[in-house]
């Protein structure tokens, strides 16, 4: 298997390319040249997760030096849970919430750093990645000890909540935490300066774990190929999905895996009050804008990334808006919702999660799954005043939770980062 860019499909990389670079150099987003048809033969019921991912994983691997690797990439990455929880009749949800840092991220930054590890045996990388919240636990997390590597994380002092702080500044060894004077949008423009930079080219090695990256793509694929063939051999019909939507990554490995022919009748899209895909599918124009805002925060995306993936699934709008539905959410809807399922179910779900069961309102009586994003207890600050209600917190964030925390504060200037960068790692 080759990749090429959504921008030019002449030039072909291998996998272990397109993972390093992260983006193409014309400045598109790598796809796999094809999706091979699945043999649904190569399948049972009987294989665990891990089993099941090899088996569709292998197809993107081929030909590629990684491939000898990917029974231990799987076995290390998907070392979780992945339930399905039944809500009633025709609804049900997957909890991709079973990681270490609880939120379906955990799959790509495992899956990622497993690669990037094996990748650089002769020369160690150096991951550096912006953060508003999630992503940066999750890399954290997912690079945590991971010989050949090393992490710097950058957030915006004081703008990201006291336990998002705590599980980016929690980890010591090869992971530097640092505490930027400035805002996401500093954070971000810091790391592709860096990347442009002779001494993190050359000396560092410079690397990215952001969710473009196809590291953390492929193995999104692998929960809704094995929960959709699960409920096909327990149901005989295929299902719905309900993705809660930002940058689009989690909604293009859903269509990437429908597109390989796993049992999957439709997929449905939900947004917060960032409409960029629902105003798209109503009036045929794309107009990205600067992001608004919500109770949904991980989803404030106002310009997402992939959607020039999915435009390269569905090159003639017809067939885009024929295949992907979306509905937008606003935070008051997110709040009712909320409280809806909690009384109606005894369910806590995050904020994320809620737009996917608002959508399901709007929906077809078929069957559906929606998909959990998060746990509840990593927004129990909007979440505990609304139901009124102590979230419960699971032992693995209790763990982060109780580890002592170190950071290490800098102007917006990558200078400052270059100097704590020298004294943390030489
Ligand atoms: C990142 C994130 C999303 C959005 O996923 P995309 O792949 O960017 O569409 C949704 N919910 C949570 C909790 C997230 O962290």
């Amino acid at each position: 298997m080759q990749y090429i860019s959504t921008r030019n499909s002449n030039k072909r990389y291998t996998l272990t390319e397109a993972i390093q670079q992260g983006l193409a150099s014309d400045g598109g987003l790598f796809i796999p040249e094809s999706f091979p048809k699945i043999d649904l033969a190569d399948y049972n019921i009987e294989m665990s997760y891990i089993e099941f991912s090899e088996m569709l994983l292998k197809q993107y691997f081929k030909e590629d030096k990684l491939n000898f690797k990917l029974k231990e990439i799987c076995k290390n990455a998907f070392c979780f849970p992945v339930p399905t929880v039944k809500i009633n009749h025709n609804v049900e949800m997957l909890d991709l919430c079973k990681g270490p840092t609880l939120s379906f991220k955990d799959f790509g930054a495992k899956f990622l750093a497993e690669c990037v590890n094996h990748i650089s045996t002769n020369k160690k990388s150096t991951i550096m990645v912006a953060t508003s919240g999630d992503t940066g636990s999750a890399v954290a997390s997912a690079f945590y000890k991971k010989e050949n590597t090393q992490v710097i994380v950058l957030f915006p002092k004081g703008k990201i909540s006291k336990k998002q702080e705590k599980q980016i500044t929690c980890w010591g060894k090869n992971i530097l935490p640092l505490a930027v004077h400035g805002t996401f949008d500093d954070c971000q423009r810091l790391v592709k300066q860096a990347f442009q930079e002779n001494w993190w080219q050359h000396t560092m090695n410079i690397s990215s774990a952001n969710s473009i990256n196809i590291g953390r793509l492929l193995p999104q694929m692998t929960y809704y190929a094995y929960t959709s063939f699960q409920y096909y051999f327990k149901n005989n019909k295929p299902v719905g999905f309900i993705v809660p939507t930002g940058n689009l990554g989690n909604a293009t490995a859903a269509f990437w895996a429908k597109e390989m022919g796993f049992p999957i009748r439709e997929i449905s899209l939900s947004t917060n009050a960032n409409r960029v895909i629902s105003d798209y599918l109503d009036s045929g124009i794309f107009s990205p804008r600067t992001s608004l805002t919500t109770l949904a925060n991980a989803m404030d995306v106002g310009n997402p990334s992939n959607f020039e993936r999915l435009t390269k699934l569905f090159p003639e709008k017809e067939n885009f808006l024929k295949n992907i539905s979306a509905i937008s959410v606003s935070d008051d809807q997110i709040e009712q919702t909320i409280i809806n399922i909690y009384n109606k179910y005894d369910k806590i779900i995050c904020p994320h999660t809620a737009t996917a069961f608002f959508a399901k309102e709007y929906k077809s009586d078929d069957s559906w799954i929606v998909v959990s994003t998060a746990d509840p207890c990593k927004f129990d600050d909007i979440i505990e005043p609304i139901i009124r209600k102590k979230i419960p917190i699971p032992q693995q964030m209790q763990e982060l939770l109780n580890k002592e925390t170190k950071n290490w504060e800098v102007q917006a200037d990558l200078k400052d980062i270059e100097e704590i960068s020298r004294q943390y790692f030489f």
